[in-house]
């Protein structure tokens, strides 16, 4: 049951319960003591990090949070959060201080920020504690795989206020049906760590695995996981074994603000795209590209009023858009409409919307605007809301 929201444009509701069902599932993948992290950038793929953060603070299961920004980092801290944090990406010199100050951890690949960082810490009288990052086939950020990068990393590990508390690697192809890259990925990896500790360079956290590696390459989760997508109970990608129990936890709803009978041959939204065949009614839903629904989805997407799919005639605009309910006789004006989720027996998923727009299920989430008040649901019970007009 989903609780019950006093009638507004728009708003999602985010299931706590199905969030611990999901984490549930995962972790019944993994040994015991291997921890996880929960990937929480970009407000937390859009259901809001500091909410997610708090209701996770509580789970055993859950060992720190992972995010891609020094201002996530600092905003979990400011907000209580006690848990580890790792930030992901490059951090700019400014933040430095504040974070070594704060035990946030930092991704590191590159000697000269190792300096600077060491240099901020001996200032902060404080060790700042860092994961080396290691590329092992994304090309993105993280030392190579070769002598060279083992060189220099030993020369990070005699910096006196830097902690080396953990090495990762991210797979660029962990969601695909052929494993083999990933598989060339975590050897790679392996090797690294190998000659690491050839050097008596150790590390006592060692992690790779992405929410499709947690899934479906198991013996690769060393002592730490990174979990993101599959949190959110949305997922990695279509080719992934679709067996695997996850719950969305996410649903958007709005309500229909006009109704109204047009005759055949009446053209509907900017550009006059779309034009009637029959007599058609036609219901004005609220949102738009400004609230980051698809504007791709015009004439092509639908949403659900009474259970039913009403396809979106016309352009979507950037705060309304029309949808075609001849077919719903019985839909009224204040009808509640869902945008992603479930009504009765039909279902809008983040995939489906992803399909319908030529967009990614993880866009369209991190998308998702902060004119959408988020309201938490557990046990039947609203117990937090993000507000940014609040
Ligand atoms: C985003 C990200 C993750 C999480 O990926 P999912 O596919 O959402 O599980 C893990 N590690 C790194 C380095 C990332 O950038």
């Amino acid at each position: 049951m989903t609780v019950e929201i006093e009638k507004r444009r728009v708003y999602a509701i985010v299931d706590f319960d199905a969030l611990d069902q999901n984490v549930q599932a995962m972790e019944e993948k993994l040994p015991q003591d291997v921890g996880m992290m929960a990937v929480i950038k970009t407000n937390a793929y859009g259901h809001g990090a500091k909410a997610i953060a708090k209701h996770l603070e509580d789970n055993d299961r859950i060992s720190g949070y992972a995010v891609a920004t020094a201002e996530e980092a600092l905003e979990l801290r400011k907000a209580g959060i006690g848990k580890m944090i790792l930030i992901l990406g490059y951090v700019f010199e400014k933040d430095y201080e504040d974070l070594i100050l704060q035990d946030i951890r930092f991704g590191i690949y590159r000697k000269d920020v190792a300096q600077a960082l060491d240099a901020a810490a001996e200032k902060c009288h404080k060790k700042a504690l860092i994961h080396i990052k290691i590329d092992t086939g994304m090309h993105r950020i993280g030392y190579p795989v070769c002598q060279e990068s083992v060189e220099e990393i030993k020369e990070i590990a005699g910096l006196k206020h830097l902690c080396l508390e953990g090495i990762f690697t991210h797979f660029a192809r962990a969601d695909e049906a052929d494993k083999s890259y990933a598989k060339k990925a975590y050897s790679l990896f392996k090797d690294m760590i190998g000659a690491l500790q050839k050097e008596d360079i150790t590390f006592p956290i060692c992690h790779c695995c992405n929410s499709a590696a947690i899934l479906e390459l198991p013996g690769y989760h060393e002592n730490m996981v990174r979990a993101g997508i599959t949190l959110y109970g949305l997922w990695p990608s279509e080719e992934m074994d679709h067996a695997f129990p996850l719950h969305p936890i996410l649903s958007l709803y709005s309500h229909i603000v006009h109704i109204k009978t047009l005759p055949a041959g009446s053209a509907i939204s900017y550009g006059g795209t779309y034009v009637t065949e029959r007599e058609s009614r036609i219901a004005t839903i609220p949102v738009g590209y400004g609230d980051g629904y698809p504007r791709s989805l015009s004439s092509k997407g639908y949403v659900l009023v009474r259970g039913k799919p009403a396809p979106i005639v016309g352009r979507v605009c950037m705060d309304q858009m029309m949808v075609d309910v001849t077919d719903i006789p019985d839909a009224e004006y204040l009808d509640r409409v869902t945008l992603i989720g479930q009504d009765g027996n039909a279902v809008i998923s983040m995939e489906t919307l992803g399909e319908m727009s030529g967009r990614f299920n993880y866009e369209l989430a991190c998308n998702l605007g902060d004119r959408i008040p988020r309201f938490y649901q557990k046990d039947g019970a609203c117990v937090d809301e993000m507000n940014y007009f609040a």
